[in-house]
Formats: C-alpha cells, sequence, structure tokens
C-alpha cells in the first residue's frame, strides 16, 4: 500500500510517498512559493531516479499537487507508474479544535468541523484545508485522511487545558490550551516507551520537542497530562522568533511604547520578531547564534542561557507534577542536533536528579541514549518522523474502513 503525505502550508506542500508495506519512503520532496511563482524540489528516494530541482509555475496548491503527481510518475523522476499506485492521501492539519480528538477520514462533515477550526488557527488551517481541497481534485475517489497536531493532547486534565479566565471564551468559543507537535510527542514518547521496555502502564516521560518553534509534553502511562503550548503555539517557552509565554500586559506596553500601534501588530512583535532572535539580534537559528556566543557575543549567549533555563523549568514543574520521570527525550532540529542545548538544558536539572553523559551527548541528528551515571531517568535523543506517523494512521483508517 502507498501512502503520500501532505503538509500543506500557506504558500508552500511538502510530501512524502510511503511504500507501507515494508515503511519506507519512495520519494519526497516540496513546493514552495505557491501563489508566487513556484518552485517544485523532489528527491526519489527508491530507484536511483535522478533529483528534480527547478522553478515551476505554481498558482495554486492544485497545480502543486498535479506537479507531484507528475514527477512521481513520470519516467525520468518517477517511483510509481501511475496514479492508481496511490492507495491513501494523510494530511497534517495543524488545528483540531475541540471536536477531533484522532486522526479521522475525510468527509464534507469532517471538511466542515475542521473549517469551523479555522478561527483557532487562522494562517494554518484555511492552508491545510487547500491541499486537501487540491488532492480530492486531482485525486477523487481516494482516501484521505487528517491528522491532527492537537489530538495527542486531548487526555489532558480540565485543570491543566482550561485558562483562568471567564469560563464562558471556554464553553462558547472552545477557548483552552489545546498543544500542538502532538504528532511528535506521539512518536517519540512511544519510541522511549518501547526502550524503557515494560509497556506504557506506569510511565513518566517528559518529551522536549526542540525546533524553530519548541514545546514540552508531559506523557502518564502514555497519555499527555500537560504541554507547554496553549490555544495558539506562542505560548510556552521561548523559540527561534516567538516569545512563549509572557506577562499579557506586555502587548499594551509594546503598543504604546511603539507609538500606538495595533494590537495584532504587538502580537506580530511577539510572533516573529521575539524569542532568541528579539534577545540575541543575531538569528532565529541555534547554529547562528552558538556561533556568535563562540565569538564572545554576549547577547547570543543570554539568549541561550535563557531558552536552556525557560526549557529546564518546564521540565522540573512536568517531572514534579507526575511524582518524577523515566525518561526526558529531546527531539527535532535543536533537540536533534544540538549538543549544546542538551547540555545546557540539563545542567539546570541536577537538582531534579538528571545528569547526561557528555560523550555520548555529543552526537547530531541519530538516536542516543546519553544517560550519565546516577541520573534518575534515562535521557534519549529520538529523531522525530511526524510524516511516518500520519502514514501510519491514514494505513489504519483505511484499513478499518476496508
Ligand atoms: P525544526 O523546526 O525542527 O526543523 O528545527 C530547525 C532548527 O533546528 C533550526 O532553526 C536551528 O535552530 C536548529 N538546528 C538545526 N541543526 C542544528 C545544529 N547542528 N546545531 C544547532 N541547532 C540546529
Amino acid at each position: 500500500m502507498n501512502i503520500l503525505v501532505i503538509n500543506a502550508g500557506s504558500s508552500s506542500l511538502k510530501y512524502q510517498l510511503f511504500d507501507m508495506d515494508t515503511e519506507s519512503i519512495l520519494a519526497k520532496g516540496v513546493c514552495d512559493r505557491i501563489g508566487i511563482d513556484g518552485h517544485l524540489k523532489h528527491t526519489p528516494v527508491s530507484g536511483g531516479k535522478p533529483v528534480y530541482d527547478s522553478d515551476v509555475p505554481l498558482p495554486t496548491h492544485a497545480e502543486a499537487i498535479n506537479a507531484v503527481i507528475e514527477k512521481l510518475t513520470s519516467s525520468e523522476y518517477g517511483v510509481i507508474a501511475d496514479l492508481a499506485e496511490i492507495d491513501a492521501v494523510g494530511h497534517r492539519v495543524v488545528h483540531g479544535g475541540r471536536k477531533f480528538s484522532e486522526s479521522v477520514l475525510i468527509d464534507e462533515d469532517v471538511l466542515a468541523a475542521i473549517e469551523e477550526c479555522t478561527l483557532l488557527a487562522p494562517l494554518h488551517v484555511p492552508a491545510n484545508l487547500t491541499g486537501v481541497d487540491a488532492c480530492r481534485k486531482v485525486m477523487p475517489g481516494v482516501p484521505q485522511a487528517a491528522v491532527f497536531d492537537t489530538a495527542f493532547h486531548h487526555t489532558m486534565p480540565d485543570y491543566a487545558y482550561t485558562y483562568p479566565i471567564p469560563y464562558k471564551y471556554y464553553e462558547e468559543n472552545d477557548i483552552k490550551r489545546y498543544g500542538f507537535h502532538g504528532t511528535s510527542h506521539r512518536y517519540v514518547s512511544a519510541r522511549a516507551i518501547e526502550l524503557l521496555g515494560a509497556g506504557a502502564q506506569g510511565t513518566k516521560i517528559v518529551t522536549c520537542h526542540l525546533g524553530n518553534g519548541s514545546s514540552l509534553a508531559a506523557v502518564k502511562d502514555g497519555k499527555c497530562i500537560d504541554t507547554t503550548m496553549g490555544v495558539t503555539p506562542l505560548e510556552g517557552v521561548p523559540m527561534g522568533t516567538r516569545s512563549g509565554t509572557v506577562d499579557p500586559t506586555l502587548l499594551d506596553l509594546i503598543s504604546t511604547i511603539e507609538g500606538g500601534i495595533t494590537l495584532r501588530e504587538s502580537l506580530d512583535i511577539l510572533n516573529k520578531k521575539s524569542g532568541v532572535l528579539g534577545v540575541s539580534g543575531v538569528s532565529s537559528d541555534f547554529r547562528d547564534i552558538e556561533a556568535a556566543k563562540l565569538g564572545g557575543n554576549d547577547r547570543a549567549r543570554l539568549a541561550l542561557d535563557l531558552f536552556n533555563y525557560q526549557v529546564a523549568k518546564h521540565i522540573g514543574s512536568f517531572i514534579a507534577v507526575m511524582g518524577g520521570a523515566d525518561a526526558l527525550v529531546f527531539t527535532a532540529g535543536i533537540g536533534e542536533n544540538s549538543p549544546n542545548t542538551r547540555k545546557g538544558i540539563c545542567s539546570f536539572l541536577g537538582g531534579a536528579g538528571i545528569a547526561i553523559d557528555e560523550s555520548k551527548n555529543d552526537v547530531k541528528g541519530e538516536y542516543a541514549e546519553i544517560t550519565g551515571a546516577g541520573s534518575s531517568a534515562r535521557v534519549f535523543i529520538v529523531p522525530t518522523d511526524e510524516e511516518l506517523v500520519i502514514a501510519r494512521d491514514t494505513k489504519a483508517l483505511v484499513a478499518c474502513k476496508a
């Protein structure tokens, strides 16, 4: 069974075609600058075919999907003979609101319910839906599934997800802490449970998805009981360009300081000009900031220190409310690739009993156990694989329906 996984953004569309009999990737790629001019990079993984990397006109997501199908089936770059070899499509959907606690096959009712989540993620949900729409047009009759970033966090208790604001906003407007990166937290926590080796029951795991966007989850008995992101991905730890949690009064203060800019413009500053970029003034990319720190830039040092401190503080609070931890897991761009960040975070966690082995920590982009002598929890680096989770869920949903 071949499953195409689609991650559609407002001007981009990433894809991976899986052979689910072997869970191997046949091809992957990305359409960029959709609606502007258009660029497609297509990488066949099986069959020794060459990479295609060129500008192509992509006025809408429909042309992007058509271009992807053309490359997947072409004699020069293709990995399948024709469209009929795509058995199902799995879509990443950023927000599933209160309605979706697990992945679903898409029909008209599901589409309408996803559309209702637009208020909660006005930039992302419409972009995700354009990908669904385009696939339904180009591949009518092929089952499509939606896999939600928020779904894994649905098991949080009400006292963890309820904001202390007038309750009507929850009842009438669905305002609550949803959390994001759920597919990643789900994958790496399941992997940690396998590594711990005694089943999910009784396990206590803190997962740290540290990338351009960063979030942490507390996973008890295999279920999420708390996470750092909120109704939007702005809440929680500091990120590349996002402030994470700050005093909300800052919105008003920034507006006044900037000569009366609107609330949305203030929010834009917290979303796009803050985080480690805002503090360091160097970059949102940890590689650049680490290099600047090595060169003696003290604001780069400060940005990294405050990131590590805030992440450690949340890890500590999750360990406290779970009554301990069996495993701490690092994943995503920074979590997988930055030994300095892992070391910096764990340097604040000695009091919580966490220790890492510095020589084992000296790895990038691969699975490793980096537990130090006497550590109260095992510490793992687990490369995340959200696309594989989407493909697995899609396969299971199609099998269920058959
Ligand atoms: P992601 O959003 O998961 O793709 O993570 C992207 C981020 O990972 C980049 O913006 C960098 O900040 C970070 N990153 C990737 N590679 C490295 C590395 N070798 N060292 C430090 N940070 C890295």
